[in-house]
C-alpha cells in the first residue's frame, strides 16, 4: 500500500495524463499548483500514441528543468506501471511505458493508474485531505477507480485495486471490452454513451445524463458497503465537473432481502444522485455544477 502522505518533493516535476483520446502534459511545482500545462486530443486507436505524448512532454518542458516525470494511465497494468495495457488503447498491449519515458525523456519515471494517482492528489491536495478513507474515480474514455483507506492506497495483489469500471452495474448489459456485460465502463464511459446515443458524451441529453450519473451512483454505492467509506470523487471527461459523493453512514443491515447492505448503500446513492436534495452528483450529470 502507499501512504497517501508520501508525495513529497520539493523539485518541479512533469506530469503526463496519457488517455484514449486525449494527452495532457504539465509541470507541477512541489505545492501542487500548475506552472505550465498542454493538451492534445488524439485520434482514437491510434498507432503514434506514445510519439504524441513524447512531442507533447517536450514543448511542456521546454527549458524547465525537472528530474521526475510522473504518468497516470489507464489500467491495466504491471506492479509500477513498468508494461501497460489499458483496455480504452488497443494499441498497447504490454507497452514498456515506463523505460520507454526514460529512454525518451531522459528523466526518472513513475507510472500508475490515472484514478489511482487522482487518489493521491486528492489526499495530498484536494478534497479529501481530511478524509481517511475514500474512492477517487475517472469517468472519460474507460472508467477507473482509486481506493483510500485508512490513509493508505489499496495496491491488490497485481497493483491494480480499484478497478471500479469493471464492477457490473447493468444485469445483461452492453458488451464490454473486457468481455463481460453490463460493466460500469461499457455502460457510462464516453465511448460507451456514444454508442448508445450516437453523440459524443458532451452532447448527452438529459436522460443519459441522469442514467450515467446513478450508474456510477450505483458503483459507489456497492464498494462503499463492502469498504466502509463514505466519500467519492469522480473526476474525468464525461461529468461537467470533478464531483464529490458523500454516503450517509450506514444503517445496521437487517436480515432480509430488502436490507442487505448493498441494496441499502444504493437506494442511498440514487436518492443523493436523483432526489430531491439536489446533490452534486446529479448537478454536475445536470451540467449545473
Ligand atoms: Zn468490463
Amino acid at each position: 500500500m502507499t501512504d497517501v502522505g508520501d508525495a513529497d518533493s520539493a523539485s518541479p516535476c512533469l506530469a503526463l495524463d496519457s488517455g484514449g483520446t486525449k494527452v495532457e502534459a504539465a509541470i507541477v511545482s512541489a505545492d501542487g499548483s500548475l506552472v505550465r500545462h498542454k493538451r492534445v486530443n488524439v485520434a482514437e486507436h491510434t498507432p503514434d500514441l506514445f510519439d504524441a505524448i513524447v512531442t507533447l512532454a517536450r514543448r511542456v518542458l521546454g527549458d524547465h528543468e525537472v528530474n521526475v516525470v510522473g504518468v497516470g494511465c489507464a489500467g491495466p497494468m504491471t506492479r509500477g506501471g513498468g508494461t501497460v495495457s489499458p483496455l480504452n488503447i488497443p494499441s498497447w498491449r504490454e507497452f514498456p511505458l515506463r523505460q520507454s519515458l526514460r529512454d525518451a525523456l531522459g528523466l526518472d519515471a513513475f507510472v500508475d493508474g490515472d484514478a489511482r494517482a487522482l487518489a493521491l492528489a486528492e489526499g495530498q491536495y484536494g478534497a479529501a485531505r481530511d478524509v481517511t478513507s475514500n474512492l477517487s474515480m475517472v469517468v472519460s474514455t474507460g472508467v477507473g477507480g482509486g481506493i483510500v483507506l485508512n490513509g493508505q492506497l489499496l495496491d491488490g495483489e497485481s497493483g491494480n485495486a480499484g478497478h471500479v469500471g469493471h464492477l457490473t452495474v447493468v444485469a445483461n448489459g452492453a458488451l464490454c471490452s473486457c468481455g463481460a456485460y453490463g460493466c460500469l465502463e461499457a455502460e457510462a464511459s464516453g465511448w460507451a454513451i456514444e454508442a448508445r446515443t450516437g453523440r459524443p458524451a458532451r452532447e448527452a441529453d438529459q436522460a443519459t445524463r441522469l442514467r450515467t450519473g446513478e450508474l456510477v451512483g450505483r458503483a459507489v454505492g456497492m464498494l462503499s458497503s463492502v469498504l466502509d467509506f463514505r466519500h467519492g470523487y469522480v473526476a474525468g471527461s464525461v461529468p461537467s465537473a470533478t464531483v464529490t459523493i458523500s454516503l450517509p453512514r450506514q444503517r445496521r443491515p437487517r436480515a432480509t432481502r430488502q436490507s442487505c447492505p448493498t441494496r441499502t448503500t444504493s437506494r442511498y446513492c440514487r436518492r443523493n444522485s436523483a432526489g430531491t436534495d439536489r446533490s452534486s452528483v446529479r448537478r454536475s450529470w445536470d451540467g449545473e455544477v
